[in-house]
């Protein structure tokens, strides 16, 4: 973006002798452009050695400074980034060339055009393709045995069952001797001395489990495409019908339950059937598990998952596989979208309205519109699944720019719960605590009949905000302009936007009064703390990330709550979704109104996905489902639409409002964050922009203003708030802009294009 010197490579470069090139006289030497996976602002030239081709894509070493970094065999770089030719006699050379498949063109134009839209340096967004160095290198061998055809002179029983169950699994198949011995369930000594018998063969073999084929065509009668009913057969039909007929943006709509996983799975069977690969993009991983197992049902082998939590030597043999098209199918979180595909021919994005598809932090992107973008760029369709579309997705389809597919009925039994407001202006809870008296005879007559109750509140811990009984004092953190929250189960307090932590103490640090703190508010845990008290007979499960460590927790959680080894689940949105609990039928809201505070562009809808997801985990089983909302806006738009089960009417008045004031998706936002340590350095960068920002037909500059978190992890922030057309140059103008103002070293500058988060 121009903030950072204008040629880094030439600085560093002349801090070392060159290397000598042999060149006749008059003899142009051979150069090439490599981009490097750092957040420099742009590529730079390299000598070729004589001994060395290169091809577009292909990945180097070279020096940058004093040391060696691996990059990309790059395009000229679009005309947004500089590079300034530079003396070839000042140029060093290529190292060397690793023996991997080169960066598909594809990814590479991917790469340049997630850049350019999301204002990123190309060498940080060429970052999220290289996250798996030890992938370059080459694959690892080993020592397999397999049977020789010769007995061994020397016959015993565990020998004897090492070649039955060698003859029976494949007689031609290689194995590590580890792996013959564990499905023999013998020791390695026995397959060793099978070995040294000449009844095994060493052969040398792949070190990295291979991929196992999915089957395009159904297993049997009772899985795939004939399990469909007639709508689902109709939309899985028409989104095969756009495999391999270019780009096609398609909105599969419909409750859950109503069947989308299998609709879009004949999808994917028609693009492997056309020899393509296939990208699943899921919001969280914890949903991954249940999604993989219906995978493997339908399709006969598990598809290669790709997230955050994944080992070293998987994700090595993963990104391996899939630039060798040997992974045909990856079911995966947002960087899924940086894997080098090589035949990819269709992108799913489930559960597209998620904001977790949104990267906050480093190269700030929505792997939804980006998804959009490659199959845009790869001419191949992407499939847009959920049962709250975002109202972006719905007015694409209004526009006609997105197809429509609708899944109106729910598969199989399970009905849509009834939704009911609990006005807490009426019927408010006792002092300190939070559950009206209706949601109370609910559970209780829930419990009662043997069904399980949940209760859902958004909040971890025990209390938002702590303070001193005796003097007012409240508990903040040092480094951010945010309330610590106490988290009573762990005995601390704890600051959810850096992590800080601290021992809840026993005197107030201001005034040293002892047991004086007071709790305001509920967190989840301070919810269970009333349940127990209300409810002392029932099995409790209390559900949020910091009490559920990784996803096997979770799941294991899940697990239980299916087993019905609870009675009332308390959880935050980690038992929001994708979990079908057949014997829960109530589910309390215990606070409704929670995300519609704070003035976000995207309340409204965020709480009606939300709240929709929510309940309905009630009744998903062969028994009825109710929903209680606490709310002290039971008129609210939001909460008419649940009671009344209208999302299009409230994505109507939604769209009529964002329509009248200009907003997303009628116009389009950026937002400019600038942070660092020191207040007034901030504001100084911030007045130069205010100077520097162009006045043009379309767009207005608000701001700027203390960002709501005006300090976070000890850094000042200061936000502005670009408001435009929806046809106006964005990027093109933010760029003139920033690259107008110097920017110290100190002060961060952020730029988010089309905002989800605005604190
Ligand atoms: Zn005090
Ligand atoms: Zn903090």
């Amino acid at each position: 973006m121009g903030f950072a010197p204008a040629n880094p490579a030439q600085d560093q470069m002349a801090q070392q002798p060159t290397l000598d090139m042999d060149l006749a006289p008059g003899e142009t030497p051979r150069t090439t452009r490599v981009l490097l996976p750092l957040a420099l602002p742009g590529a730079y030239d390299y000598l070729v050695p004589d001994d060395l081709d290169l091809r577009l894509g292909d990945f180097v070493r070279v020096p940058l400074g004093p040391r060696e970094v691996t990059g990309v065999v790059w395009d000229p770089l679009p005309d947004t980034v500089e590079t300034k030719p530079i003396d070839p006699a000042r140029l060093k050379a290529v190292v060397s060339r690793f023996d991997a498949p080169p960066m598909p063109d594809m990814l590479r134009q991917f790469v340049d055009w997630v850049a350019a839209y999301t204002l990123s340096a190309p060498g940080a967004v060429l970052r999220l393709a290289m996250r798996v160095p030890q992938a370059l290198e080459p694959s690892p061998r080993v020592t397999g045995y397999r049977l020789s055809g010769h007995k061994p002179a020397r016959m015993t029983p565990k020998r004897e069952r090492v070649l039955e169950m060698l003859h029976d699994t494949g007689p031609e198949l290689a194995r590590p001797a580890r792996e013959i011995a564990d499905m023999a369930g013998v020791g390695t000594g026995v397959v060793k001395g099978l070995v040294d018998a000449g009844a095994l063969e060493a052969v040398d073999m792949p070190g990295e489990a291979p991929f196992p084929e999915p089957l395009a065509a159904p297993a049997g009668s009772a899985a795939g495409a004939s399990r469909l009913n007639d709508t689902q057969a109709q939309a899985a039909a028409d989104l095969a019908q756009r495999i391999g007929q270019g780009f096609s943006a398609t909105l599969l709509d419909g409750v859950t339950g109503a069947g989308k996983t299998e609709v879009y799975f004949e999808a994917i069977a028609e693009a492997l059937r056309q020899g393509r690969q296939v990208l699943v993009l899921l919001p969280e991983i914890a949903l991954t598990p249940q999604l993989l197992k219906r995978f493997e049902t339908r399709f006969g082998a598990a598809p290669a998952p790709w997230h955050s939590d994944l080992g070293q030597k998987e994700r090595r043999r993963i990104w391996r596989g899939v630039a060798e098209g040997r992974a045909r199918v990856v079911v995966g979180a947002r960087s899924a979208l940086f894997l080098p595909f090589t035949e990819l021919g269709l992108i799913v994005v489930d559960e597209e309205h998620e904001a977790a598809f949104k990267q906050e932090e480093g190269v700030i992107y929505n792997a939804r519109d980006m998804a959009v973008a490659r199959a845009s760029l790869g001419g191949f369709p992407v499939v847009l699944a959920s049962a709250t579309p975002s109202l972006e997705t719905v007015v694409n389809v209004q526009r006609g720019r997105y197809q429509r597919l609708v899944l109106p009925e729910r598969h199989g039994a399970a009905r849509l719960p009834d939704v009911e407001a609990v006005d807490l202006r009426a019927d408010a809870p006792e002092r300190g605590r939070w559950l009206s008296h209706r949601l109370v005879m609910a559970i209780g007559d829930t419990l009662a009949a043997g069904n399980q109750a949940m209760l859902f509140l958004n909040r971890r811990g025990y209390a938002p905000l702590t303070l001193c009984r005796t003097c007012g004092h409240r508990f903040e953190c040092p480094n951010c302009d945010a309330w610590l929250v106490e988290h009573r189960f762990r005995k601390e307090l704890q600051c959810h936007h850096c992590g800080t932590r601290a021992p809840t103490p026993h005197a107030c640090p201001e005034c040293g009064t002892e047991n004086s703190l007071a709790a305001c508010g509920p967190g989840v845990e301070r919810i269970a703390e009333e349940a127990a008290e209300r409810f002392p007979e029932a099995r409790l499960a209390v559900l949020s990330s910091d009490l559920l460590h990784g996803p096997a927790a979770t799941q294991e959680a899940m697990a239980q709550i299916t087993r019905q080894e609870v009675d009332l689940v308390i959880g935050t949105q980690v038992v929001a979704k994708g979990h079908n609990f057949p014997n829960l039928t109530l589910v309390g809201v215990v606070d409704s109104d929670l995300g519609l505070t704070g003035g976000d562009l995207r309340a409204a809808e965020r709480t009606y996905q939300l709240l929709h997801q929510v309940a309905g985990r009630a009744g998903r089983g062969e028994k009825p489902g109710r929903v209680l909302l606490q709310t002290y806006m039971p008129h609210h738009k939001v909460m008419q639409a649940l009671i009344a089960g209208d999302r299009d009417r409230f994505l109507e008045q939604e769209a009529d409002e964002r329509h009248a004031a200009g907003m997303p998706p009628f116009g389009r936002l950026v937002s400019v964050i600038l942070s660092g340590p020191e207040q007034g350095q901030v504001m100084d960068v911030a007045r130069e922009l205010v100077r520097a920002a162009p006045q043009a037909e379309g767009v207005r500059v608000l701001g700027p203003a203390p960002a709501p978190i005006a300090l976070l992890r000890g850094r000042h922030r200061m936000r502005f708030l670009l408001k435009t057309v929806r046809d106006f140059p964005v990027q093109k103008y933010v760029r003139a802009w920033l690259g107008a103002v110097k920017v110290p070293n100190a002060v961060r500058l952020a730029v988010d294009v089309d905002p989800q988060s605005f604190l």
